[in-house]
């Protein structure tokens, strides 16, 4: 039977050995290990193993958990509903889906209202039909412009969920997509974005086109709900 230890230093070797190939630096690439359905003594276990970055899908079961783990960094990953942004300022320190600006009002406003600078993504669908929340790849860079001026938001990069392929290599394009629309960003606003692709199937292909998140289940905690 694979301990969970073993499954984690498979994932950070294969994180490694992807940035080597694409000769970028492994200290480059952030793994949020996802927790959703995972159980808080598992999580408190991959903690005890050393690992600080984790990321939770859905706000009411962050709220339960987190809780319990004090001293750990948390990512919301999954979609966030507006009458919910308040929790999630209270939870995460980076909140990848933003995707439109009703909510990322919200979230600045509940921001303000705590003192805090919520650190966010912009989520980004890029023509996938498997991904169906999101910006347009149009939306997405005049949302930018419009929150820079934002006092208690800071955007810093761009997340993506292409649909799904059994081959990874069908991720492969959005990835490519995303990368540009970071870099046409980054130009545009005088610093690097942070790019948030590439989950357990495919986030080999994400790191060579220049992930600096993966968002990382199944290959730690192993399958879901079985
Ligand atoms: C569940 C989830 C992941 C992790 O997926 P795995 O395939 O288990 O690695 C990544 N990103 C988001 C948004 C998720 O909901």
């Amino acid at each position: 039977m694979e301990t969970l230890d073993d499954r984690l230093r498979r994932v950070r070797q294969g994180i490694a050995q992807a940035a080597d190939r694409a000769g970028r630096d492994p200290g480059s690439v952030t793994l949020v290990a996802v927790t959703k359905t995972v159980p808080v003594e598992r999580i408190r276990e991959a903690a005890s193993l050393g690992h600080t970055v984790f990321g939770e899908n859905r706000v009411q079961e962050a709220r339960r958990k987190i809780p319990l783990l004090p001293g750990l960094t948390w990512h919301l990953v999954g979609h966030l509903q507006r009458n919910k942004a308040k929790y999630a300022v209270e939870l995460f320190d980076l909140i990848h889906s933003v995707d439109g600006l009703p909510l990322a009002q919200e979230i600045d406003r509940q921001a303000g209202m705590r003192g805090k600078r919520q650190r966010v993504l912009l989520e980004v669908n890029l023509g996938g039909e498997a991904a169906k929340t999101g910006l347009s790849w149009e939306a997405a860079l005049p949302l930018l412009h419009e929150l820079e001026g934002y006092e208690h938001l800071s955007v810093e990069g761009f997340m993506c969920i292409p649909p799904y392929t059994e081959d990874p290599e069908g991720a492969r394009p959005f990835f490519k997509a995303l990368r540009a629309l970071g870099e046409e960003a980054a130009s545009a606003v005088g610093r690097p974005m942070a790019l948030s692709m590439g989950m357990s199937h495919d986030f080999v292909v994400a790191i060579e086109e220049g992930a600096s998140i993966v968002r990382i289940g199944t290959a730690i905690f192993g399958e879901r709900g079985g």
